[in-house]
């Protein structure tokens, strides 16, 4: 059991370090009244939408119980932070949910500043929470604000379809970050920030914000995201699997299977948009890290092509269960 005020200590950790807000209501992100009343006071930006969302991560379920609690914090923002940018949301403010076995300082100080010093990266403020006792589990929920959202619902049949960046790495590092497979030092290390660190894709989004007819963040394996786009808007999509940009990571550490790693792994974090075909020479001019991988179709269902054949994956993507 807590001892009396336990709890208090805890929210003691994020309160000093996110102490926002002012009695003049003139603070960072509009928040009025930060960390501490019975609900945050906020001021939404003048005529912007706000996208929320909220995600859940589970000890040993999302992330290993015994990984680096500054990283476990970073992460825990990183991905939902994610969210906002494949909605082209800028971020403005979190809530934090922890429940925790047990009140460690050696655990809550790193945790705090993992949290504390990835908020400051991307310059959204927590504005509250709340510490629960149980087993280890982390609820963030976010907010930003969207003047131009990118949907899933968007997409037509011959849309170009574009991920940004290289897939597979975080899939590939699993095995590594939970201690399953013993690699060199450097892969050790890329392997914990292709898992840990994974970077949401703000720039992208916003500089295609004016051409991509739909969006998501690949969490869960890119044909079972892009699945998604396909459900939301109707279509189906024509995928050549020649021209996935599959990770170095992926390649070096699953060698035979890289190419299903990056269709089907998860914890990416990268996006995948389409673009009607009329603006690729304006997208391909805007010279970003990201790669045409196939198009929408009015055939229902993923097709992919290898070599020149058709190929069929093994698995679709991380079911949640
Ligand atoms: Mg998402």
């Amino acid at each position: 059991m807590p001892g009396p005020g336990e709890f208090e200590l805890i929210r003691e950790y994020f309160t000093s370090r996110f102490q926002t807000g002012s009695r003049s209501g003139t603070a960072d992100n509009g928040v009025e009244l930060g960390i501490g009343d019975d609900c945050a006071l906020l001021l939404p930006p003048a005529g912007k939408r706000l996208a929320t969302s909220v995600d859940t991560l589970v000890a040993d379920v999302h992330f290993p119980a015994g990984g680096d609690p500054y990283r476990i914090a970073s992460r825990a923002l990183r991905v939902n932070l994610s969210d906002l940018a494949a909605m082209n949301a800028e971020p403005l403010w979190f809530t934090l949910a922890l429940t925790l076995p047990h009140s460690d300082p050696a655990w809550l100080e790193p945790f705090a500043r993992g949290l504390a010093e990835t908020a400051h990266e991307f310059g959204i403020t927590l504005v509250g929470g709340d510490t629960t006792k149980g087993p280890l589990s982390i609820t963030i929920q976010v907010t930003g604000a969207c003047a131009r959202p990118l949907r899933r619902d968007g997409a037509s049949a011959g849309d170009i379809i574009y991920v940004s960046n290289q897939l597979g790495a975080a899939a590939a590092a699993l095995p590594v970050v939970l201690g399953e497979v013993t690699v060199s030092p450097r892969q050790q290390q890329q392997a914990e920030t292709a898992y840990y660190a994974p970077e949401p894709q703000f720039a992208v989004a916003r500089a295609v914000e004016g051409y991509a007819s739909a969006a998501l963040d690949i969490s869960d394996g890119l044909l079972a995201d892009l699945g998604h786009i396909c459900d939301a808007s109707q279509l189906g999509a024509e995928l050549n699997l020649d021209q996935l940009p599959v990770a170095v990571l992926a390649h070096s550490l699953q060698a035979d299977a890289a190419v299903e790693t990056a269709l089907t792994g998860g914890d990416d974090y990268q996006l995948c948009f389409t673009v009607p075909a009329r603006h690729r020479d304006a997208v391909q001019a805007l010279q970003l890290p990201i790669t045409p991988i196939g198009h929408l179709s009015e055939e229902p269902g993923i097709r992919c092509q290898w070599h020149g054949k058709p190929w069929q994956p093994r698995g679709t993507g991380y079911q949640h269960f």
